[in-house]
This record gives C-alpha cells, sequence and structure tokens, in this order.
C-alpha cells in the first residue's frame, strides 16, 4: 500500500487544490460563500495531513497530540463564536485581528525552531543557510505583521488615535533606527548568536508599530490588505522554516492574492503604497481636527414624500450605497423601493465604490443579501459617465465616496481619491441621520449644491417613509 509520506502529500495536494479553487471562488459574489467552505475545508484538510504524518512518520507523543488537539479546538470554536458574533460592518477590525493571529503563529513557529532545532546534533539556530534565512524572515515579518495589525485593529476600533509627534518627520529617523537594529540582529544572527533573535523580535515588533501607528483612518484599509499579504508572506516563511510545502504554497498564495487586493484599493483610493505607509496620517484624524468643526450653511432638505414624488417623475435613477446602508441593515427595504420603481418603468442601477462601506465588496455583498441581480451593479468607471444622463440619485448612508472635494480642493486630505460624480445629475437626494462627517471626518461639499436634497432619518426608515409614498403615489402597482 501506499507509504504514509504518499498520503500525506495527497491530501497536501488536495487541499492546495481547494484552497485554490476558494481563492478563485471568493472573486463571484455568487460563488463566495462556497469557495469559504472549500478553502476552511483545505485548512481542515491541512491539519489532518501534518498529524498523520507526525503520528506515522515521526512518532508524536500522545501529550503533543493532545495540546494540538486542544489548540485546533480552542481555536475553530474561538473563530465560530467571532464570526457568528461580529457585524458585517466591523469585519476589518476582524480581519486585522486574524492578520494579526497569523503573524503571530509564524513568528512563534520561527522562534521554536530557531530554539529547539529538529535535528538532534545541530545546537540553537546552526542551521542550513535557507532555514536561517526562512527563520530571519518568518521572525521579522511575522513580528511587523503581529503588532501591525493589532494596532491597526485598536484604530479602528477607537481604541488608539494617531498621537501628534508621530505626525512629525521624527517618526522616520525612529523606524529607520529600528530597521538598522533588525539588520544588525540578522548580522549576529547569521553568526549563530541568539540575542540577535530577541533584539530581532523586539526590533521588529516595534517597527510594526511605528509605521502602523502614523496612517490615517483613510487608508487604513490599504495597510489591512497589506497586512494580509505580509501574513501570508510569513507564513510561507515559516513553511521553510518547518518544510512544509503546503504551508509555502498556501502562505504564497495569500501573499500574493493580498498584494493584488492591496493594489486595486490603492487604485481605487488614488494613492500609491509610498505615500501610504510614509506619507503619515491623512482622512480620519486631519479631519477629525481640521474639518470635523466646518459648518454648512446652505442645506436644503425635503421629506420622504417630495422625494417620492421626483422619483415618480423619473426614468433613470442610480442608488448609491455607502457604509451607513449597511449600519442601518437597510438592503432589504431598498429591494422593495427599486422593485416597485423598475415595475413603473424605471431603469434602476447601483454605483459600486471600490471602498464604500468598510470592507472590500462591502457593498456586493449587502446587496446580494437582498438578491440586487448582479448586473445592475455598476463599478465607479462605468457609472461616472452615465450620471449626466440620470434624473435621480439617491446617496443611502454615503458620504466620503461622493464627496466632490475629492476633485476640486488640492487641500482636501481626500484629494485625489477617485469619487462618485454624483453631483451631474439632476437631483440627488442624499439620505442621512443628520451632517456627520464619513470615515474621513470632512466636510462634504455635494450637500451644499444646489441640485442637493437632505432626507434626514436613518436610511431603513427612510426606504420604509418612501416605499409606503410610492405606494399611495400608485408607482408600480401592477405588481
Ligand atoms: P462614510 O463612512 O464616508 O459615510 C457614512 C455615512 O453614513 C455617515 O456620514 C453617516 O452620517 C451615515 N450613516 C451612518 N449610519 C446611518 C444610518 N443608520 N442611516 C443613514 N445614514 C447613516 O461611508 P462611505 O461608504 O461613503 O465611505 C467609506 C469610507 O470608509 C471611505 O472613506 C473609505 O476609505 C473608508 N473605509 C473603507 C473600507 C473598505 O475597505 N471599504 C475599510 C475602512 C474604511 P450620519 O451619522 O449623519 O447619519
Amino acid at each position: 500500500m501506499f507509504s504514509p509520506e504518499i498520503i500525506k502529500y495527497a491530501i497536501d495536494l488536495v487541499a492546495v487544490l481547494l484552497l485554490a479553487l476558494g481563492i478563485k471562488g471568493l472573486s463571484k459574489v455568487r460563488s463566495a460563500r462556497e469557495a469559504n467552505r472549500l478553502a476552511a475545508l483545505a485548512m481542515g484538510l491541512a491539519i489532518l495531513g501534518v498529524l498523520f504524518n507526525a503520528s506515522f512518520q515521526d512518532g508524536i507523543a500522545l501529550s503533543a497530540l493532545l495540546w494540538i488537539i486542544s489548540g485546533t479546538l480552542v481555536g475553530g470554536l474561538l473563530g465560530i463564536f467571532v464570526a457568528h458574533r461580529v457585524p458585517m460592518t466591523a469585519m476589518p477590525e476582524v480581519v486585522a485581528l486574524f492578520n494579526g493571529c497569523g503573524g503571530m503563529s509564524s513568528l512563534l513557529v520561527a522562534i521554536g525552531v530557531a530554539l529547539f532545532p529538529v535535528a538532534s546534533t545541530s545546537e540553537a539556530l546552526n542551521v542550513s543557510l535557507v532555514e536561517n534565512i526562512s527563520i530571519v524572515v518568518s521572525v521579522f515579518v511575522g513580528a511587523i505583521t503581529f503588532s501591525g495589525s493589532i494596532v491597526a485593529m485598536a484604530k479602528l476600533q477607537g481604541w488608539l488615535s494617531t498621537p501628534n509627534w508621530i505626525q512629525s518627520k521624527f517618526r522616520h529617523v525612529i523606524n529607520l533606527g529600528l530597521g538598522v537594529l533588525a539588520l544588525v540582529a540578522v548580522f549576529d544572527i547569521s553568526r549563530g548568536g541568539l540575542d540577535g533573535l530577541w533584539l530581532l523580535v523586539v526590533s521588529s515588533v516595534l517597527l510594526g508599530i511605528g509605521v502602523t501607528l502614523s496612517i490615517g483612518g483613510a487608508d487604513m484599509p490599504v495597510v489591512i490588505s497589506l497586512l494580509n499579504s505580509y501574513s501570508g508572506i510569513a507564513a510561507a516563511a515559516a513553511g521553510f522554516v518547518v518544510g512544509s510545502q503546503l504551508l509555502i504554497v498556501a502562505g504564497a498564495m495569500v501573499g500574493a492574492a493580498g498584494l493584488i487586493l492591496t493594489q486595486v484599493m490603492c487604485k481605487g483610493m488614488n494613492r500609491s503604497l509610498v505615500s501610504v505607509l510614509f506619507g503619515g496620517a491623512i482622512g480620519q484624524d486631519l479631519g477629525s481636527s481640521a474639518n470635523q468643526g466646518a459648518e454648512y450653511t446652505n442645506i436644503t432638505s425635503c421629506s420622504a414624500e417630495e422625494c417620492a414624488l421626483t422619483l415618480e417623475a423619473a426614468e433613470r435613477v442610480v442608488i448609491v450605497p455607502g457604509y451607513g446602508l449597511a449600519v442601518a441593515q437597510a438592503q432589504h427595504t431598498l429591494r422593495e423601493v427599486t422593485r416597485l420603481l423598475e415595475v413603473a418603468g424605471i431603469v434602476v442601477d447601483y454605483a459600486i465604490h471600490p471602498v464604500a462601506g468598510r470592507m472590500p465588496g462591502h457593498m456586493n455583498v449587502l446587496l446580494a443579501e437582498a438578491d440586487v441581480p448582479y448586473e445592475q451593479l455598476k463599478e465607479m468607471d462605468v457609472i461616472n459617465p452615465e450620471f449626466p444622463a440620470t434624473d435621480v440619485v439617491l446617496v443611502l448612508g454615503a458620504n466620503d465616496v461622493v464627496n466632490p472635494q475629492a476633485k476640486s480642493d488640492r487641500s482636501s486630505p481626500l484629494y485625489g481619491m477617485p469619487v462618485l460624480d454624483v453631483k451631474e445629475a439632476k437631483t440627488v437626494f442624499v439620505i442621512k441621520r443628520g451632517m456627520s462627517a464619513g470615515y474621513s471626518g470632512i466636510k462634504n461639499d455635494l450637500f451644499e449644491l444646489a441640485n442637493t436634497s437632505m432626507v434626514f432619518g436613518d436610511a431603513k426608515k427612510v426606504l420604509g417613509d418612501l416605499l409606503v409614498e410610492l405606494k399611495e403615489l400608485g408607482v408600480g402597482r401592477s405588481v
């Protein structure tokens, strides 16, 4: 029959294939759930493969097996608990935390192998060159990912703000100093020193904090995506450390996928990665000090009834969903409203900004929950030229992604971020609870334009009122 090693390789191969299929399936909303299950199955198989190999090949003590099983159970149950408890709007924080856990695992594995080399004859760190390099990369990237992700999570949760001193150019000197310390540590490790290992851990952890602490709120999505990629790189390096091909392949896939996502998000926000990492805080932090107090002077507001009357007369309507729609969980009510409009012969599209909401693809997921046809979701580049021919735009709990300042005001922290050109439409209704700023914390010039009317209230409540009004007007009566 097959040797345990062959069986283990077969399990690894199946796991890698499932993981690749999972990542591919995640690119479409329809297949995302199934893809997620495939990827989870791949991870489960990977654990089984390692245990199988360890028990047959190397012989594994019962106590060690119990530790591994207990760890898997505790981690798995915690994962299920968190997944059920966390609202979609808090997903970036959870992703940041998971990235941090990934980085920490790679860090601990590398430290473990460095301190207790597997080959019985070798002394600590007296291992092959490849293993040495892998340990250094795993510790360095793992530690940065761990501390950076924890800082990112704390900032997103509002537990941590950017201290003023870190905004000064002096932070580059500190970060550079930490980078030099890490290099000194690597030199020491290459000569077989154990002190270097601890120096590398401490300097890399501090470097992760130093770099992430200065990054502003509006850039956080990019940073989280980058840290996700780092966690993959750290895992791949840990794969070299423990000689696991599966971990190398899986880590490389996550690393590459994270990098591609980072690039897509940078493009979506018109930011270069260098300016995100070294440009300091933009958005939330600047905004909170400079723009939060900005007063609106010329606001027009109207009722749901007036909004319904304008909608009734429209031929083409574009919906712009944003973070507030997710908070209000108003996607199902929105779908009822748009169904009425469609039955009345009004063309309805949804304008999807790449960073609307609080995570990549947030609006796609939200609208898919309410069975909005995928073909009606239009990406920014496609919908922007269509706004001049649009009668009514309904901005639902969106703010930053429709802020014209991003195009017109060079001094704005949002300047350069591509936005939806809703102001080009004939009439714009903005549905939100008050005049609070969006994620970036800055004033929105759209709200003061002559063709904009605010409809104040919780998105679900206003949409519910709109539904009643439209029905009273007889819109879509043939339903
Ligand atoms: P914004 O965060 O700019 O604005 C959301 C608006 O929703 C607020 O102004 C708020 O105003 C309103 N709102 C909140 N609750 C409700 C409610 N119950 N009913 C109605 N309105 C509500 O959202 P956008 O989607 O326009 O922009 C996303 C922002 O988040 C961007 O700056 C992006 O960079 C950032 N970001 C994106 C991530 C991503 O990956 N997509 C991740 C992290 C951040 P009021 O309180 O007055 O109602």
